[in-house]
């Protein structure tokens, strides 16, 4: 079985994620095994000025290059940000997979959607990856209570508990 990520760091969250979520994903979105996803450390990225999806002060972001010659992705990780918060490892492979819809969503771009839209669907995707909401949902609560986010990222933490919520 192909892994989906190409883990460059020595986290062995990647390696677990792969080992768990690799074979639903390009079973399900064959499109995100047809280019190389690195899984990176903050230190290893060229391109923190350019991650613009997901905040660098998140435990996770991703970066998408598509050119002709050179499709790639990388999810980076913040370890920082993932110990301040205390991440469990299922906390750790929603946060993931939700990445992975930033990359999807980035090929499906004929859709033009708004930002909190687009935080939604990741989520959304995350627990269908993932065969459940549980750890999104802890993961959302944690990120809400941290005080590392202004009012108005914290109202978008609780649309998208809510938005899960009634997926179930
Ligand atoms: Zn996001």
């Amino acid at each position: 079985m192909k892994n989906i990520l190409i883990n460059k760091t020595n986290h062995v969250i990647f390696d677990e994620f792969n080992a768990k979520y690799s074979e639903i994903i390009v079973s399900k979105i064959p499109l995100l095994s047809q280019f190389p996803i690195y899984a990176i450390n903050i230190e290893q990225s060229e391109h923190l000025n350019e991650m613009v999806l997901d905040s660098i002060c998140d435990a996770f972001a991703c970066f998408i290059s598509h050119e002709p010659e050179s499709t790639f992705a990388e999810i980076v990780i913040n370890e920082t940000v993932c110990s301040k918060l205390q991440l469990s490892n299922e906390e750790k492979c929603a946060a993931i997979s939700h990445e992975i819809g930033h990359i999807l969503q980035f090929f499906n771009k004929g859709q033009q959607i708004e930002k909190a839209q687009e935080e939604i669907n990741c989520d959304i995707l995350a627990c269908c990856i993932m065969g459940e909401s549980s750890a999104m949902l802890s993961l959302l609560s944690k990120l809400e209570v941290s005080g590392m986010y202004s009012t108005q990222q914290n109202l978008l933490m609780i649309a998208r508990q809510t938005a899960i919520q009634n997926q179930e």
